[in-house]
């Protein structure tokens, strides 16, 4: 495991505060008189989740979905559902909460899934954009951060299940 330090903080846990908190003001906006479904990107977005729906001015409901093509680092190009929501989605307003847009494979997997179940909106919240490689095109509709061409660990984030706990968000040094 890393010894991680004050210098491998990207975003400090007061950033990320400012931040869920300005998004949540905005989607309390929006979607002010609906109460929509958020369902939240297990495992990474956990933390992020919990700390937002604190934050909104909204009655909520809340399911997962669980997609896997991470090992590692790497993406293995290949997403297949390990959970998909249980929660009735048609006619509701749908919030997607990912913790990071990176290839976009996993986001536009879950999008096309929960189009097929109809429902009244769909919208994509996600904490981090890394749009360095990109290989879908991926709408978001909420962001709270652009980060570097870097690994992030902490707040819900992981590298091999460590470093989830950790309050701020870490770049993971390069040797790891
Ligand atoms: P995508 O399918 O967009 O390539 O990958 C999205 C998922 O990969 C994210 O939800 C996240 O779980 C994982 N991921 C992508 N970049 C990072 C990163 O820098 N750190 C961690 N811990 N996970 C990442
Ligand atoms: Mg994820």
């Amino acid at each position: 495991m890393a010894n991680l330090t004050k210098g491998d903080i990207v975003f400090s846990r007061l950033e990320i505060e400012d931040r869920v908190a300005a998004l949540a003001r905005t989607i309390s906006q929006d979607y002010r008189g609906h109460n929509p479904v958020l369902i939240g990107t297990l495992k990474g977005s956990f933390v992020f989740l919990a700390d937002l729906v604190r934050h909104l001015d909204l009655a909520v409901k809340v399911d997962f979905a669980r997609l896997s093509s991470y090992r590692g680092k790497i993406s293995s190009g290949k997403i297949s559902f390990l959970y998909k929501p249980r929660i009735y989605l048609r006619d509701q307003d749908v919030l997607v909460v990912e913790d990071i847009v990176d290839s976009g494979l996993t986001a536009r997997s879950l999008i096309q899934f929960l189009e097929h179940e109809q429902p009244a909106s769909l919208r994509l919240c996600a904490l981090i954009d890394k749009p360095w490689y990109r290989e879908r095109a991926v709408e978001i509709d909420y962001l709270g951060f652009t980060a570097p061409d870097k690994f992030l660990v902490g707040y819900g984030l992981d590298y091999n299940e460590e470093y989830r706990h950790l309050p701020d968000i870490y770049a993971l040094p390069e040797k790891y």
